[in-house]
């Protein structure tokens, strides 16, 4: 664990929260605004908690959540195995299992499980991670996280800026949202030359092992059978090497259902949400009235599926962030109503034309050059 982490491992358990970041400089009615949104979010939270003393035994739950997802996703996989389940029930349901502990790593990175015990809580950061394998090593992404809380929708904003948020919206945005793989490659050419081979290896860093092995993997399937369709089509057989085997074929069927297709369907699902709930560029640097909206439209029931109804609810998580996601959830409510009244937007579809832009007038603006933080 690295230093910084050490230390924010023994600060006390409502250091994590956005109310540590500076907002002087921010227009003084969103400071009031924000001031009023905590306040009311918080009480909502201590209502919620009085009224229902189990959600104080914090450490446990978010341990029971775990187990439930791990075995949910084994079970559904094992009943698939079985021929119980067919492969379009199989995936969707695997998806949901791993968006709950997606939400545990996002909880862990602000220390809300086991903050005092470094054995459990590196435990459970271990374990959303295997169950994750596309993502990158939650260790490293808590430092991305913690300055997404501080400067969400500038420049610097990295975590966001890699799942396409403040680009233009197009058809290849759609396809780096699945692949954050091909993203990588995508994106590299908008780094300045002497900056592309620190990027490189500081992804790499961040991918390793497990998801440089899972999108090896997948772009091998997707290669495997776009060269066999390719053949098909011209009438063709391929002369695969004597190690393609039929049986080996079949195995990489059985991990796509199993992993590959769970995986991205997940994170394409939270990619496309927080991509676009997240404003970039043009607004105040630390004003939380302005870096999210609440996307929580009956257009974006399937996405929230898969993510946990992120997109409702993300944007409570920057004015508070000591909340748990389910407690979260719970206050989503009457957080809501005191962030409509105080000028948080709700289902602002224009961002999908504006790149993401706060204004209208930015709409025209060059998207924002890469810059290696
Ligand atoms: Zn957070
Ligand atoms: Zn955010």
């Amino acid at each position: 664990m690295s230093s910084l982490s050490e230390k924010l491992m023994s600060q006390p358990a409502k250091a994590e929260g956005g109310s540590r970041i500076k907002q002087n400089s921010i227009n003084t009615q969103d400071q009031k605004r924000i001031a009023t949104i905590k306040t009311a979010v918080l009480a909502e939270g201590d209502r919620i908690r009085a009224k229902y003393p189990i959600l104080q035994h914090q450490d446990a739950i978010g341990m029971a959540i775990l187990l439930f997802s791990m075995a949910g996703a084994v079970l559904t996989g094992w009943a698939y195995l079985e021929g119980v389940l067919a492969w379009y029930v199989t995936i969707p349901v695997i998806a949901i299992f791993l968006s709950f502990t997606h939400e545990l790593e996002h909880d862990l990175i602000h220390y809300m499980y086991f903050r005092k015990n470094k054995f459990m809580h590196n435990l459970m950061m271990a374990l959303v991670w295997i169950c994750r394998p596309s993502t990158i090593n939650p260790w490293l992404r808590r430092h991305l996280h913690l300055h997404h809380h501080k400067h969400s929708g500038t420049e610097t904003d990295l975590e966001e800026r890699a799942i396409t948020n403040g680009e233009r919206f197009t058809p290849l945005r759609l396809l780096m949202m699945l692949d954050l793989e091909l993203s990588v490659v995508l994106r590299i050419l908008k780094v300045p030359k002497h900056l592309r081979l620190k990027a490189l290896m500081r992804g790499a860093i961040g991918n390793f092992p497990l998801a440089s092995a899972f999108y090896i993997g997948w772009h091998a399937y997707v290669a495997y059978w776009a060269v066999e369709a390719a053949a098909w089509a011209v009438g063709y057989s391929v002369p695969w090497p004597a190690f393609v085997t039929p049986e080996l074929v079949a195995t990489a069927n059985t991990v796509a259902v199993l992993i590959f297709a769970p995986n991205l369907l997940r994170s394409f699902s939270i990619n496309f949400i927080s991509s676009n709930m997240h404003y970039f560029g043009d607004i105040e640097d630390g004003n939380f009235v302005q870096q999210c909206q609440v996307l929580n439209s009956k257009w974006f029931i399937i996405p929230h599926l898969f993510c946990f109804n992120f997109g409702s609810t993300h944007g409570i998580h920057h004015f508070v962030v000591r909340d748990p996601f389910y407690i979260r959830q719970m206050t989503a409510k009457k957080a809501h109503e005191v962030m409509r009244a105080n000028g948080v937007r709700f289902n602002d579809l224009g961002t999908f034309k504006r790149a993401n832009r706060w204004s209208a007038k930015e709409q025209g603006q060059q998207e924002a050059g890469y810059q290696a933080a």
